[in-house]
């Protein structure tokens, strides 16, 4: 493409974000659909995200991501938020509406987007383990519990207690604490704790492998790698694993939608995010 006066810009800020997969994603959306955009990544330090946002809005840039460390920083600078980010207290995408900055976050909508368009996983019903209660975790509870996935139970379990609590709260009536053994009855098992990733000292398992078995989804969030240890021993025990760039792509589709108005094409997106993670093991891709 080429850039000129005209081209409408869209970003990512956060830091570190010179991994961030979004550029390549966004890029191949709007080519993939002819649209003068470009999407870039800016590196903004922590106790800059107000600042960047304003300025984002000065420069007319058309849409904003969000991630770590700014997700609840950018929330002073905005004008309102949708019922999801006031709920969790974080915004992952920003839009305009008229003169307006909205904040939303994509993150559990597109989790369960991806479960249900790429993996043909339906929450409605089912009995979901989430270990972790950070940003990532509580999105995906929010979503899980809400009635659009409709999910019949939601347990957290966590290493500190009284987060695990917080973050059941917010699937409501279906949300509650739970404790590791809670797998074996579970349908859905998500990890959205950092184990597992590439660079983490404790690079093992978040659960008792043994407790495994077929019928289940095993679903990972993390992205580096895109291939980890509870994707194996999902797989070793005839579970259905799932890795955790379907996440990525579907919340980057729904922000792309808010931005451009615009049906995301999630095929041309698939097709850049796994150009720079490498094909799933399997062959399937
Ligand atoms: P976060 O806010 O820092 O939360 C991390 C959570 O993991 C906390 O609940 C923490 O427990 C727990 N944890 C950390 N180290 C642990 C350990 N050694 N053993 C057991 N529990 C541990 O992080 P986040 O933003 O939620 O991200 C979590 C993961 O999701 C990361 O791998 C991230 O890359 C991934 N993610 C993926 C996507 C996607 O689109 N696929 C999107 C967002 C995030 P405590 O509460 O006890 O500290």
């Amino acid at each position: 493409m080429t850039v000129s006066a005209a081209t409408s810009v869209a970003g990512v800020i956060g830091d570190p974000i010179r991994h961030s997969l979004s550029p390549a994603i966004h890029n191949a959306a709007f080519a993939a659909l002819g649209l003068d955009w470009v999407f870039v990544a800016f590196e903004v330090a922590d106790g800059n995200a107000e600042a960047a946002v304003r300025g984002a809005a000065a420069l007319s840039v058309r849409g904003l991501s969000v991630t770590m460390p700014h997700k609840a920083a950018v929330i002073p600078a905005l004008d309102r938020l949708t019922a999801t980010a006031r709920a969790l207290g974080a915004v992952n995408a920003i839009y305009r509406v008229g003169g307006d900055l909205v904040g939303d976050s994509t993150d559990g909508i597109g989790l369960v987007d991806a479960l249900r368009h790429d993996e043909g996983v339906d929450p409605r019903g089912a009995r979901c383990v989430v270990f972790g209660a950070g940003g990532a975790a509580r999105s995906v509870v929010h979503a899980l519990g809400q009635a659009g996935a409709g999910a019949a139970e939601v347990a957290v379990v966590n290493r500190t207690t009284a987060r695990a609590a917080a973050a059941a709260a917010l699937a409501g009536d279906v949300g509650r604490v739970g404790a590791a053994g809670d797998i074996r009855t579970a349908d859905i098992i998500i990890n959205a704790t950092p184990v597992g990733m590439a660079g983490v000292a404790d690079g093992g398992l978040v659960l008792d492998p043994g407790l495994l078995r077929s019928g289940q989804v095993v679903v990972e969030l993390i992205v580096h790698p895109v291939e980890t240890p509870l994707l194996d021993a999902a797989r070793a025990a005839g579970a259905h694993a799932v890795q955790g760039l379907g996440m990525l792509v579907h919340q980057a589709a729904h922000a792309f939608q808010l931005w451009t108005g615009q049906e995301p094409p999630l095929e041309a997106m698939w097709v850049a995010a796994r150009g720079r993670v490498g094909p799933h093991p399997d062959g399937s891709d």
